[in-house]
């Protein structure tokens, strides 16, 4: 009797086992370690950014609008939605801002226009998008995953980029739009600077205030997206890193995803992004040993300076520059907020 019961509860279970559901079988497929964990992190350009050129009230802008944006990227994750729309409506915030070199305030050309770089790129499919030398588009970072999605090319640049830009209908502005006080002060200081000899040389920093995004989002995938107003006093239709895919931007799911921030010419001599990808990817390295030696022991030892945001799909971050101060803030995959702007 006893032998029969305990056959009976046996035969139960067995045919309990075959009936279950098969949503709750855990398919190979779907199977991700780190699923669900979110993280982002911002930058909002490098430079000789010090504490005694700052004033009080500068200095809690700055503070303020990181904030606002990391938080609005992250709380973007945290509703499920993808890193690619978190890493646009990030810096869409940042382009609208002036305290930043990107969209409104973007810093001057010699002839005292603005010319705006955007790039984005997927993690998952390494798809990218970049736009450059654009004078009328409110938004590069939407103009460049437009360019992503919904055109067959990688790379658009000045009239052809606003067309296709028209035909998307990306808010164009007029270019006095982006004009900053501040902004084209610096470009008249420069340029007095290059015909005074005795003066000359002084000031290198022709840039500040690119901002940039990686993030990771719930399923696992990264993105990354950069966009700048270049260098002050750029000639003869200058293009920086930024818009140039593998130098100021870079996001591969096998990897990290990276924004970079510097002076352009040594980050593209350098292929910046993708080298760090190459570091992590193939000899195994973290993000932060990868970034920096590709700051440290490349950019800075051709001369160049300027710095990076990396992230990887275990949420690790890192934020290496070799500046004075980088403009960033991140939320790790604990929900940790992190603001920084000096070393
Ligand atoms: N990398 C940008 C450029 O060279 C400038 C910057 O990041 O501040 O155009």
């Amino acid at each position: 009797m006893m032998r029969q019961t305990v056959l009976h509860v046996c035969l139960f279970g067995l045919i309990l086992f075959a009936c279950k559901p098969q949503h709750e079988e855990k398919s190979p497929s779907t199977e991700n370690i780190h699923q669900g964990e979110i993280a982002l992190v911002i930058h909002g350009g490098a430079g000789t950014i010090l504490k005694e050129n700052m004033t009080p009230q500068l200095e809690a802008e700055y503070q303020a609008k990181l904030q606002e944006a990391v938080k609005l990227g992250y709380t973007l994750l945290q509703e499920g939605k993808s890193s690619l729309d978190a890493v646009e409506a990030v810096l869409r915030i940042l382009e609208d801002s002036p305290l930043f070199n990107a969209g409104k305030g973007a810093v001057f050309t010699n002839d005292e226009r603005n010319e705006l770089d955007a790039s984005i790129m997927d993690g998952a499919t390494l798809n990218a998008g970049a736009i450059a030398g654009v004078t009328r588009v409110k938004n590069p970072i939407s103009l460049a995953r437009k360019v992503m999605e919904r055109s067959e090319h990688v790379f658009l640049i000045g009239s052809g980029a606003e067309l296709f830009a028209e035909q998307q209908k990306i808010e164009l502005v007029d270019p006095s739009y982006f004009f900053d006080q501040k902004r084209y002060d610096h470009l008249q200081k420069i340029k007095k600077q290059e015909t005074n000899k005795q003066l000359a040389g002084t000031n290198h920093d022709h840039k500040f205030g690119t901002v940039g995004c990686v993030a990771l989002d719930k399923n696992g995938n990264l993105a990354a997206g950069t966009s700048t107003g270049g260098m002050t006093n750029k000639q003869f239709g200058r293009v920086g890193d930024v818009p140039v895919i593998g130098a100021g931007t870079y996001a591969n799911n096998r990897s990290c995803a990276v924004s970079a921030t510097g002076w352009g010419e040594y980050f593209i001599r350098s292929v910046v992004a993708h080298d760090i990808s190459a570091l992590v990817e193939y000899k195994g390295w973290s993000v932060k040993e990868a970034a920096k030696e590709v700051i440290w022991n490349k950019v800075a030892k051709l001369g160049g300076d300027g710095g990076v945001i990396v992230i990887d799909r275990k949420g690790n971050i890192a934020m290496e520059f070799n500046t004075a101060g980088m403009y960033r803030a991140s939320i790790d995959s604990k929900g940790t907020l992190s603001v920084g702007i000096y070393k």
